[in-house]
């Protein structure tokens, strides 16, 4: 009994500081290479995207950071935090940038890379929810709240079904959930499409 408590119960120690030996400069290089990461090395880490962000207070590393992160070669902190999604999108850093760095496109550029080589958070909902999301509108041309947020809940936290099921249910009687699932017409066209884009 002991063993198996020591087992499910064994924190995770985690080392915090990170040496300069661990970082991949030539990865740096790569990401500042993609399209709208170009500015990354003449950030002056003045902190305003952080100021600016309405988001940071909530993410584990505010957008400046991940510009450092990046700059220095931190690959599997910059992929695998929190931060890149819970970023809204809203632009508001970029804006007031005084370099000009599109701190949203590198988000977007770390989080591609997080999902192809899966190095995002574990069971973290929202990646997986952009993974499901593009499985059925690949498949079907159009997404199914139902089904969606099923695979979601499967995908990274099934308990969390619980906790939905009195609202699925109101929603399901009132005629506003359905598990129909939806397609278009011509969805072979679509799918030929997104898989050249795969393939550019
Ligand atoms: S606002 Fe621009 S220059 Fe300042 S820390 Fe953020 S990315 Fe760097
Ligand atoms: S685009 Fe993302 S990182 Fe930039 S301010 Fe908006 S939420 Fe924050």
């Amino acid at each position: 009994m002991k063993a198996l408590r020591a087992f499910w119960f064994r924190p995770e120690m985690r080392r915090k500081m990170k040496f300069q030996r661990e970082a991949d400069p030539e990865w740096a290089q790569q990401v500042a290479q993609r399209p709208g990461c170009e500015g990354l090395f003449s950030c002056l880490q003045c902190g305003t995207c952080s100021g600016t962000c309405p988001l940071s207070i909530y993410m584990d590393f505010a957008p400046r950071r991940i510009i450092g992160l990046v700059r220095e070669g931190f690959r599997e902190d910059a992929l695998g935090c929190q931060t890149i999604w819970l970023c809204a999108s809203c632009y508001a850093c970029a804006v007031h940038c005084p370099r000009q760095i599109r701190i949203t496109d590198v988000m977007y550029s770390l989080k591609r890379e997080a999902l192809q080589y899966k190095l995002y958070p574990r069971r973290f909902p929202i990646p997986v929810l952009a993974q499901e999301f593009y499985g059925i509108v690949s498949d079907r041309g159009r997404s199914s709240e139902f089904w969606l947020v099923l695979r979601m809940a499967l995908h990274s936290n099934p308990l969390q079904l619980l906790t939905l099921i009195g609202t699925g249910w109101r929603l399901f009687r009132t005629g506003r959930l359905s598990l129909h699932k939806e397609q278009i017409e011509h969805v072979k066209e679509l799918q030929a499409e997104l898989a050249g884009r795969r393939g550019t």
